[in-house]
């Protein structure tokens, strides 16, 4: 009897083994390494009587329990107390909101370097794009981003194997959408992008690439209209999107060559800039158009209807163009500063001093452009289209990943947009560009377990969106802060 006992115990304890095992399939064994990182484990997480922001722009829910299962939102339900027993872990959260994982579309894991860097702003040529593969993906996922876009790659071979890493369980880090190496024109700026030589050479890029492991693609600024269209072909073709930072190709012009996202709101169309010529970026880069263009104007009325009816998404990325607004922004952040290297940190200091006159793009008035920036982009919600969010870490050494993702969702509040609809553009929005809306970028049952526990109410107060404790990829709950200690002092250096 005893021992039979005992044999049907361990029979269902092996079922139950396996189970969990198949359960867990899409999340892989954590090496030691990564499990040093999670917080909590155990088959059934509850979160008791935490505030629920959904992620679809619908007002919050107040006192639920969220059950987490096999890696998934089993069930959400109205707040009760349950004790920790068995196989069940229940944490009580009252006074925390949980809502999704950031899902970030202009994320990417380098650090621009510029040597020599003096006061003034002037530095030498030229400028280096050093990998951050280790302090990137910690960033990331302890500031709540668990799906990210690289958009733009300069050492995608290891943007690739991280990805693979982070999915096999042996890295640390967020979902990853690995985009390829810039498509880029020969009259670039980065020594260490592709310099297309014709619509042949782009179509080659993309082929070899997307045999690689590449997920996506990303036009830069000296592109013309037909690498653009022979890239696009070439990516479509495969099932991949396209998206763009752009110059010589105007947003009509990538439209109409079907690209899919066009990046930095409408900071870089370039139509209206009166020193453009076709394949050719403009001087101004788009400030020009934007100078011009408000969400009124017949151009601006006509762009966004021509976005809309292409099914091009837009990528908001207000953090990178913040400082150019000077008057201390961005406000400074402990945290921030804890991150980086002593010598990131001289740089990010130095470049907030302000410029001399004329010594960065002096016609520009950057309060008109980002005033009219922001109009445009209400208006192109407004018509019904995609926009989606991204920091562009680090244009002038201020925006950090992660942290530049949590400022992103405040600045879209600064900019008219309610809290729980700059969520939405941060989380559900990205989900529906990536086509992967069915599993994350919201919270409900049957959705995977992408989730970001913060203390507060950011519904009510947007800057709780950095008081993130616990992190859910996949059901695994993972500490912000052990990730953020790991990389104390050395973003900028790997
Ligand atoms: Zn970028």
């Amino acid at each position: 009897m005893q021992r039979s006992r005992r044999t049907a115990l361990r029979i269902a304890l092996v079922a139950m083994g396996w189970l969990a095992s198949a359960a867990f399939a899409q999340a892989p064994q954590l090496s030691p390494e990564v499990q040093a990182y999670v917080r909590v484990q155990a088959p059934k997480i509850v979160l008791m009587h935490v505030r629920v922001i959904d992620g679809t722009g619908a007002a919050p829910l107040d006192d639920r329990n969220v059950t987490i299962e096999n890696g998934k939102i089993a069930a959400v339900d109205q707040g009760a107390d349950l004790a920790s027993a068995g196989g069940t872990t229940a944490l009580d959260l009252r006074g925390y909101s949980v809502m999704p994982g950031i899902v970030g579309m202009h994320n990417h894991m380098f650090y621009i370097e510029r040597p020599n860097l003096t006061a003034p702003g002037h530095y030498e040529q030229p400028v280096m794009i050093p990998e951050m593969a280790f302090t990137a993906p910690r960033l990331y996922l302890a500031a709540g981003v668990t799906t990210m876009r690289t958009t733009g790659s300069i050492e995608p071979y290891t943007d690739v194997n991280v990805k693979h890493d982070i999915d096999a369980g042996k890295l640390v880090g967020p979902h990853i959408d690995a985009t390829g190496p810039y498509l880029e024109g020969g009259a670039s700026y980065f020594v260490q992008m592709p310099h297309l030589k014709s619509p042949d050479d782009a179509r080659q890029l993309v082929e070899y690439w997307a045999d690689h492991g590449v997920t996506s693609f990303k036009a830069y600024m000296n592109i013309t209209r037909a690498e653009l269209k022979a890239a696009v072909e070439a990516a479509h073709q495969r099932g991949i999107k396209v998206t763009g930072h752009l110059c010589s190709v105007t947003y009509k012009e990538a439209a109409e060559a079907g690209i899919d996202d066009l990046e930095h709101g409408f900071f870089v169309n370039t139509q209206l800039d009166p020193d453009k010529k076709p394949d050719t970026c403009s001087q101004s880069q788009g400030s020009e158009t934007l100078a011009r263009m408000d969400a009124a104007s017949a151009e601006g009325r006509d762009l966004i209807d021509t976005l809309v009816k292409h099914h091009v998404a837009i990528t908001s990325t207000l953090p990178v163009f913040e400082g150019l607004l000077g008057g201390g922004r961005p406000p400074i952040r402990q945290a921030v500063l804890d991150a980086m290297t002593p010598e990131a940190r001289h740089d990010y200091f130095l470049l907030r001093e302000p410029r001399p006159a004329g010594s960065f793009r002096p016609k520009t008035d950057w309060n008109l452009l980002w005033k009219h920036d922001l109009e445009l982009e209400h208006a192109f919600v407004a018509a019904g289209g995609l926009l989606v969010a991204g920091p562009d870490p680090t244009g002038a050494g201020d925006v950090l990943p992660g942290f530049g993702d949590q400022r992103g969702i405040e600045l879209l509040v600064e900019g008219g947009f309610s809290p729980v609809e700059a969520i939405k553009i941060a989380t559900l929005n990205g989900a529906i560009y990536l086509g992967r809306e069915k599993q994350i970028g919201s919270i409900a049952a049957g959705k995977n377990a992408d989730l970001v526990v913060v203390k507060g109410d950011p519904s009510k107060q947007v800057s709780d969106v950095e008081n993130v404790e616990i992190v859910f990829k996949d059901g695994v709950a993972y500490d912000s802060k052990k990730l953020l200690d790991s990389i104390k002092g050395r973003y900028g250096q790997y």
